[in-house]
């Protein structure tokens, strides 16, 4: 229920972190602020930690992320968060993806047949 509690005040705060307003170019925009080890942009609101690629699809989309649902990374990288390069999906959906490119934890490259059948098992 991001947007739906989205306030001006969490708006203010998020985009002036961004450091930007328009997106219509093609570039990523790399979340300046917390990142996790694995790269994604994080910020606190009202007592929560919450994805940056989240927040930013919820407020410019100006609708609330689908339960159950997360937000994937079309460019491949996690600390970006240019709304063009971010649409929703399943977990399993965002797995599939993840491995179709040779990607998981880590950035590094998936290596055995095995492991992608461990992680198709995982997502299921
Ligand atoms: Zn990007």
């Amino acid at each position: 229920m991001l947007f739906s509690n989205a306030t001006e005040e969490l708006k203010s705060r998020f985009f002036n972190k961004v450091g930007a307003t328009d997106f219509s170019n093609d570039k990523c925009h790399i979340w300046p602020a917390a990142k996790s080890g694995m790269g994604y942009g994080y910020m606190q609101w009202q007592g929560k930690v919450e994805k940056a690629s989240r927040i930013m699809w919820s407020l410019y989309n100006e609708c609330d992320i689908p339960d159950g649902m997360e937000i994937m990374h079309l460019c491949d990288s996690p600390s970006c968060v240019n709304p063009a390069h971010l649409s929703v999906g399943s977990h399993k959906s965002n797995m599939r993806d993840m491995i179709r490119k040779g990607r998981h934890r880590n950035g590094s490259k998936v290596k055995t047949l095995g492991y992608v059948n461990d992680l198709k098992m995982a997502a299921i």
